[in-house]
């Protein structure tokens, strides 16, 4: 129900939680996070509840990193447990997804991946979905931008999606068609949020991302937006009056 993000210079962990704790207001039933820790790890902390039974699960863990995402779940496929919550891997655990929404062409696309032999942790839409994308990117030996334009050309359905590539502690891919998705611009940092309430804290300056639109949001590059069908998009950067 809600997908928060950043990537910047500062510890990713700390801001990811206060920005889900922004949009608790939302409602949801477990919450998640993955970060690239320095030392090059993917880690992916979720459990059923809330945001603060999150905290409590990571206390102990290594929290490291300057790039992540999390998310806050409302159940549509699977039910309400922790191997249902997001972030969910791909099979090799290269890569992590968040995602707000339903892909309602999941069960077809769940069947053709078994049969080339992926297996599922969870019962959820959104694991199929991650899986795909790898699928495409390795049996086309492919980037990960290419992969998930092809990837949601195959999904019907409504997404606000978030993906980290353990492989590139740099970038994250996020897409929307249907679901909200804000990207706020910081100075040398990116922050991503389903709306704008935990963006503003920190940047004035947001872009929303429209329908059918990819943003590959690179450290210190600027905000780069395509179509699915790779069309370049100028960004529209919009400040937040604040009052
Ligand atoms: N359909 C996904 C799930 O059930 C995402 C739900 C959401 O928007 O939080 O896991």
């Amino acid at each position: 129900c809600g997908i928060v993000g950043y990537i910047g210079a500062q510890n990713a962990y700390p801001i990811l939680i206060k920005a889900l704790k922004r949009l608790e207001y939302r409602g949801y039933d477990s919450a998640g996070v993955a970060l690239i820790s320095d030392n090059q790890q993917l880690n992916v902390y979720k459990t059923k509840g809330k945001v603060s039974d999150l905290e409590v699960f990571a206390a102990q863990k290594d929290i490291s990193g300057t790039i992540g995402i999390a998310h806050t779940r409302w159940a549509t496929h699977g039910e309400p447990c922790q191997a249902n919550a997001h972030p969910h891997y791909s099979e090799s655990e290269n890569l992590a997804i968040i995602h707000n929404g339903i892909i309602e062409n999941y069960a077809v696309l769940k069947e053709k991946l078994q049969e080339k032999g992926y297996t599922f942790k969870s019962s959820t839409d959104t694991e199929v979905l991650v899986q795909l994308i790898e699928y495409i990117k390795v049996s086309h030996n492919l980037d990960l931008l290419t992969s998930v334009q092809l990837a949601l050309h195959e999904v019907i359905g409504a997404y606000a999606i978030a993906i980290l590539n353990r492989n590139n502690p740099d970038e994250i891919i996020v897409a929307r068609k249907s679901s909200p998705l804000v990207i706020g611009i910081g100075k040398d940092e990116y922050f991503i949020a389903s709306d704008a309430t935990p963006i503003v804290e920190y940047t004035d300056k947001v872009v929303y991302l429209e329908d059918g639109e990819i943003a590959v949001i690179h450290r210190g590059q600027e905000l780069k937006i395509v179509t699915q069908d790779n069309i370049a998009v100028n960004p529209t950067i919009n400040t937040i009056e604040l009052n």
